[in-house]
C-alpha cells in the first residue's frame, strides 16, 4: 500500500502579459492531488495554470488548469502501485489500479492532448513519458526532470522551467546569480519572516558583532523563536544567529525535532550551522545573501541538500538579498 511520495520537486507555471513564468511550490502540495490542484487554482494565468511534480526521479505528474477544466496526465500508470500522488490521479481518472504483472512497459494515462493547444501533440507526449523507462535500453532519460525540461522547451517556457527546476533541485548557483535574480510570488511569502531577520542582524552590528539574524516561522509564517551572531557579545565561537534561534525555537515548541518549520536567515549559512539546519530536521531553510567564501548552502560546500543526508530540507536562496548584503558590507566599512 503506497504511504509517501518522495517529491522531488513542484512547479507552478502560469503566463503574465509578458510570457511564461515558473515558480517552485513547497514539495508538501504534491501530499494529495487535491491540495495540488486547489493551489494551481489560486495562481492567475492567461491560457490555464500549468503544475508538474516529478516524484522519486521515477514519474512526474502535470495538471492543468483552465478556468474549471482540469486535464491531469501520469507518466506512468505504474507509479500507483507504490505512490499516493500517483494512485490519487487513477482515482480521478477513475482508472483501476492495474495488476503488477500486466505492467510490463511505462505506460502513461489521462489527458495526452492537455498541452495539445499549446503545440506538443500526443503522441510526442507519449514519447516523452516512454522514455522515463529505466529498464530500457534505448537511450532513456537519466531523469524525470529532463523530462519536464524537455517538455518545457516544447511549450516554450524552457529558460523559466530551467531556473525554477535548479532552485527546486539545488543545483550550484553562482552567488551573482542568487543575488540578482528577482524574487517573485512564492519567494516574496517569506519576506516579512526575512525582514525580522534583518531587525536581528541590525541589533547584532549594534552590539559590535557580525550583523546576520535569524528567525524560525511555522506554517503560518508566525515567528516562534529569533537570534542573532553573538560571538563577540558571549565570546562564544558556536553563537551563530542560525543555532541561537534554533535552540530557542526548540524551546518554545518543547522538542527537538523541528519538522515543519522554516529557518529564515540573513546569510547563506557557515557548515556548522547547515548541519545544525540537518540535524534539528528543519522543513525548510530560507536564506537572503549568498556566502562566497564560506557558505555551506551551495557557494561552498552544500551540506543540507547531500544526499547521504536526509531529510532534505527545501532551500531558497535570495529573498531580500540586497538588503541583507549592504548591512554586511555597511559593518565591514565602518569598522575599516
Ligand atoms: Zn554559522
Amino acid at each position: 500500500m503506497p504511504e509517501v511520495n518522495e517529491t522531488d520537486f513542484a512547479i507552478v507555471v502560469f503566463r503574465e502579459d509578458d510570457g511564461w513564468d515558473a515558480d517552485v511550490l513547497p514539495v508538501a502540495v504534491t501530499d494529495d492531488l487535491k491540495g495540488f490542484i486547489r493551489v494551481l487554482r489560486q495562481q492567475p494565468s492567461i491560457a490555464g495554470t500549468i503544475g508538474l511534480a516529478g516524484i522519486d526521479d521515477y514519474f512526474f505528474v502535470a495538471v492543468r488548469v483552465v478556468g474549471s477544466q482540469i486535464s491531469v496526465l501520469l507518466s506512468d500508470i505504474g507509479a500507483a502501485l507504490d505512490y499516493p500522488l500517483a494512485e490519487q490521479v487513477l482515482d480521478y481518472l477513475e482508472i483501476p489500479v492495474p495488476d503488477e504483472d500486466d505492467l510490463d512497459q511505462v505506460l502513461p494515462v489521462g489527458d495526452l492532448s492537455i498541452f495539445a493547444d499549446l503545440g506538443l501533440d500526443e503522441m510526442d507526449l507519449a514519447a516523452i513519458c516512454s522514455r522515463l523507462d529505466f529498464d530500457s535500453d534505448d537511450d532513456p532519460w537519466d531523469h524525470v526532470e529532463d523530462a519536464v525540461e524537455s517538455i518545457a522547451v516544447r511549450l516554450g517556457f524552457g529558460p523559466a522551467m530551467e531556473r525554477a527546476l535548479d532552485t527546486a533541485l539545488g543545483a550550484l548557483r553562482s552567488p551573482a546569480a542568487v543575488a540578482g535574480e528577482p524574487v517573485t510570488g512564492y519567494e516574496a511569502t517569506f519576506e516579512p519572516a526575512m525582514r525580522a531577520a534583518l531587525a536581528e542582524a541590525g541589533a547584532a552590528a549594534a552590539a559590535g558583532d557580525v550583523p546576520v539574524g535569524a528567525v524560525v516561522v511555522d506554517g503560518a509564517g508566525t515567528v516562534l523563536a529569533r537570534g542573532r551572531n553573538r560571538r563577540e557579545a558571549d565570546g562564544d565561537p558556536t553563537a551563530h544567529a542560525e543555532l541561537i534561534a534554533i535552540r530557542a525555537a526548540a524551546r518554545a515548541v518543547g522538542r527537538w525535532r523541528l519538522d515543519g518549520l522554516t529557518l529564515v536567515v540573513t546569510l547563506e549559512p557557515c557548515t556548522m550551522c547547515a548541519g545544525a539546519v540537518t540535524t534539528a530536521r528543519l522543513s525548510r531553510l530560507v536564506f537572503g545573501a549568498a556566502d562566497p567564501r564560506a557558505g555551506a548552502v551551495g557557494s561552498v560546500w552544500d551540506v543540507v541538500r547531500d544526499q547521504r543526508t536526509s531529510p532534505v530540507p527545501e532551500v531558497i536562496g535570495g529573498p531580500l538579498a540586497a538588503e541583507c548584503r549592504a548591512v554586511l558590507t555597511r559593518f565591514f566599512g565602518e569598522r575599516r
